[in-house]
């Protein structure tokens, strides 16, 4: 076999997962990271002032159905279970998410059993709506108007910046609606944080003789010293703009302290459009582990805006535009020779950390074959949609 030197941008969860499979494959693996930690944005910390483990970048909760991706995260550290649940304050009330018989009952004063609750909402959703074009068709013919202002209008224009009428019906999609109590926020099998957050375990992934992990390296195009690269940061970045830029969605976090527990969970979603913020994390209720040993509490309150050049892009917006866009550079990507692109800003996609790290171990499988059967490795494992 003949070892390879592979450059990989970006230590989030792609670039670690890929860099070690293939320092196992016995390829060497020089990870360049342009922040000072590994991790990406699910990055945790402690926080100095009270010690509680602090999701820098916002909440990361990992869920998963996939067996594979579960194992391999085991390998890595102490997982500890735990089951998301988000408060929503709508209309100066307090209410569960996602919406379930309690939400509506709630929010309608009744005591609706399941059917009646379906066959309530069946006559204020929109029936006629067969296929949602977009994200507001997908709520009105998902829960109908009053639901859909209640909870999701105002928060979708502060988190997207754009009319829901804009936005695909995949956001949406995300959440379930459902007609008994069930409050979990996340259905899979498996559902929990590790013990020691989030940068101790990709630490530990890693933790191999033969990858040489360079924090606060930018990397540059025109780097001709590897056989092959693996980028994970934004391809329009790749390509340096050239096409245009894509559009992303970046948040501002503002740090304040509590005693004890300030707002009863992890995450309050504030649904209204007059509050500024999208939502208050208090970061203690992800550790319900080792909440109680902390007197002091941390939170964040979390705001959304536009992407400029010199921010940490976090979600894709995904329009019209920026898919013709995306396109362009997806044939460009095709016709560079000598890098993959992967992972959420790779392929500028809406994807959770369960899924980038399937994509991350079908990747590195992918890029061992190409190696052993001396064969140019492909663009992208997984085409941007
Ligand atoms: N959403 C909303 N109100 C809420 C929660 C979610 O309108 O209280 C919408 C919003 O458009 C959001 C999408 O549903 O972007 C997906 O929510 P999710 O919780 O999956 O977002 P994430 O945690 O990835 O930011």
């Amino acid at each position: 076999m003949t070892r390879k030197i592979v450059g990989i941008v970006g230590a989030g969860l792609s670039g670690a997962v890929i860099g070690r499979r293939l320092a196992e494959a016995g390829h060497r693996v020089i990870l360049m990271e342009e922040r000072s930690h590994v991790a990406g944005n699910c990055h945790t910390e402690r926080d100095p002032r009270t010690g509680v483990l602090l999701h820098r970048y916002g909440p990361h909760i990992f869920h998963t159905g996939n067996e594979e991706v579960w194992r391999y995260l085991c390998l890595f550290a102490e997982m500890e279970p735990y089951r998301h649940r988000v408060i929503a304050r709508a209309q100066g009330r307090i209410y569960g998410l996602p919406v379930n018989l309690l939400t509506i009952n709630q929010f309608f004063g009744q005591t609706f059993t399941p059917s009646e609750a379906r066959d309530f909402l069946d006559n204020r959703r929109r029936r006629d709506i067969v296929e949602p074009a977009n994200f507001e068709q997908q709520a009105l013919s998902m829960m109908g108007e009053d639901l859909y202002r209640g909870f999701f209008r105002g928060y979708t224009l502060k988190q997207w910046g754009r009319d829901p009428t804009e936005l695909p019906a995949s956001i949406l999609k995300r959440l379930p609606m459902r007609f008994d109590y069930d409050d979990r926020y996340f259905t899979d099998k498996y559902q929990a944080i590790p013990k020691e957050g989030y940068t101790a375990l990709v630490e530990r992934i890693l933790s191999h003789p033969a990858i040489e992990l360079q924090v606060r390296r930018k990397f540059e195009t025109s780097d001709q010293s590897f056989d092959h690269v693996v980028y994970s940061g934004p391809i329009d970045r790749y390509f340096c703009f050239q096409l245009g830029r894509l559009e992303y969605r970046t948040l501002d976090f503002e740090t304040f302290y509590a005693k004890g527990d300030a707002q009863g969970a992890a995450v309050v979603n504030y649904c209204d459009l007059e509050t500024p913020w999208t939502r208050i994390t208090e970061h203690k209720h992800f550790a319900p582990w080792e909440r109680d040993q902390h007197e002091g509490s941390v939170l964040s309150k979390e705001f959304s805006r536009r992407c400029e050049p010199s921010d940490i892009p976090y979600y894709p917006v995904r329009l019209v535009a920026e898919q013709a866009m995306l396109n362009r550079y997806v044939e460009r990507a095709d016709a560079t020779p000598g890098v993959t692109f992967v992972g959420r800003l790779g392929t500028y996609r809406y994807i959770d950390m369960d899924v980038c790290i399937a994509e991350a171990l079908r990747a590195a499988s992918v890029l061992i074959g190409s190696f052993a059967a001396a064969k140019p490795p492909p663009a992208f494992i997984e085409k941007p949609s």
